[in-house]
């Protein structure tokens, strides 16, 4: 029979072909859903009993390929992946607390995790409270009904290295779980699972994408917790698309490669900003003079300290913003991780919903700014830096 137009349109190519081979990269299966020949076959994936998928909110085949290498660098028992790093954080974190409860958390954050924990949990009536995790012994603070510490590998924007097997025994004497954020580390650096933690999440929009070209976030734990966290996930619904994790799975082949880099630059470009006079403070964990160099030395890989460090200009905010404007190929961008470096400026950007006090406290002055090292030739950056501070 003679197809008509819109069946044509409709039909075509709607099977994949059969094939002695098969493509060298992961194909991008960019569909919402999948069909089935019979309602029998759809009965049994949803009952488990045969493997397949149905609808890409409930998984998609890309997603698995992402959750398997994030799994298994991780050394977790599963994962998932999420349209952005607030979705798999607010995700993580939802699925261990109810009304009542209390968690704890750092108080030097990336600013949207400290809004989430402060504003969006207290509506639930879900109370915390933000301590100091590199200067103080937790314990004190834990209630009866404290279900969660949260922190950072590396906090932000200071940079400090988190002791996470102290934080994972007193989380764990008390009954509750330690979510880590591992964006800033990746697991080239630190293992989180390994070192205690409960559950590790990540902002993938950084070094996991690396490219700057995906906004997406990744959640890795052992089995029992995934499965709470998949459950909320699919009602909540922050669905990753599978060309964005197809671009994941992309960069993630690089990912030992980069972190290496991106570490020996950074180490270098902080070496040459301690002996530079107009900067008063370097923040960076691979320094001998960092507070927590002895914990980032005992607990990260390869001695490789990470791609972020910050900066206090000894001109202040003045100083700072006309830094920022000097830098050429240098750009200001409110995010980090790709392959060119940038800067940032927390006050302004990841951190502006702090109040003063909140800033002072995390350390954030108004002449801090944040650098994300990239994969150039690490002379090139020094050279640039070198000019633009001589004019200030
Ligand atoms: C960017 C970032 C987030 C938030 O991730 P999105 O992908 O922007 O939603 C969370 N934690 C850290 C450490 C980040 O840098």
């Amino acid at each position: 029979m003679q197809k008509s137009f819109s069946s044509q349109l409709i039909h075509t190519g709607d099977k994949l072909k059969d094939s002695v081979s098969w493509s060298k990269s992961l194909p991008i299966v960019q569909t919402s859903v999948f069909s089935f020949d019979d309602v029998e076959s759809l009965e049994e994936v949803y009952d488990g009993k045969s493997p397949g998928y149905i609808y890409t909110r409930n998984g998609n085949p890309v997603h698995d390929a992402l959750n398997d290498i994030m799994s298994s660098i991780e050394e977790g028992e599963a994962a998932l992946s999420y349209s952005s790093g607030m979705g798999a954080i607010a995700l993580s974190i939802i699925a261990q607390v109810k009304a009542g409860d209390h968690i704890i958390a750092a108080n030097v954050l990336y600013g949207g995790s400290f809004q989430f924990i402060k504003t969006e949990l207290a509506r639930f009536d879900i109370s915390v409270t933000f301590v100091d995790p590199v200067n103080e012994d937790i314990s004190p603070y834990f209630r009866p009904n404290t279900k969660v510490v949260y922190v950072e590998t590396i906090s932000n924007p200071v940079m400090e290295a988190i002791d996470l097997p102290v934080l994972a025994e007193a989380a764990h004497r008390h009954g509750a779980k330690l979510i880590v954020d591992n964006s800033f580390a990746t697991p080239v650096i630190s293992q989180p699972l390994l070192q205690g933690a409960d559950i590790v999440v990540y902002s993938a929009t950084k070094y996991i994408g690396g490219h700057s070209d995906v906004t997406a976030g990744i959640v890795v734990a052992d089995k029992e917790n995934i499965q709470r966290i998949y459950a909320s996930g699919l009602l909540f619904g922050p669905t990753l698309s599978p060309f964005d994790g197809w671009l994941l799975v992309r960069s993630l082949r690089t990912l030992e490669l980069r972190i290496r880099q991106h570490s020996h630059n950074a180490l270098k470009l902080a070496e040459y900003f301690v002996a530079h006079p107009k900067i008063s403070a370097v923040y960076y964990p691979g320094l001998p003079s960092s507070p927590t160099h002895t914990v980032a030395k005992r607990l990260f890989h390869n001695d490789l300290f990470g791609g972020m460090l910050s900066i206090d200009l000894a001109g202040g905010e003045r100083g700072a913003y006309e830094l920022l404007r000097g830098l050429e190929t240098i750009k200001f961008v409110p995010s980090l991780a790709g392959v060119a470096t940038t800067t940032s400026y927390p006050a302004k950007t990841s951190h502006r919903s702090l109040t003063d006090e909140e800033l002072r406290k995390a350390n954030i002055s108004k002449g801090l700014i944040r650098i994300s090292v990239g994969l150039e030739d690490i002379q090139y950056i020094i050279n640039e830096f070198d000019r633009t501070l001589a004019k200030l």
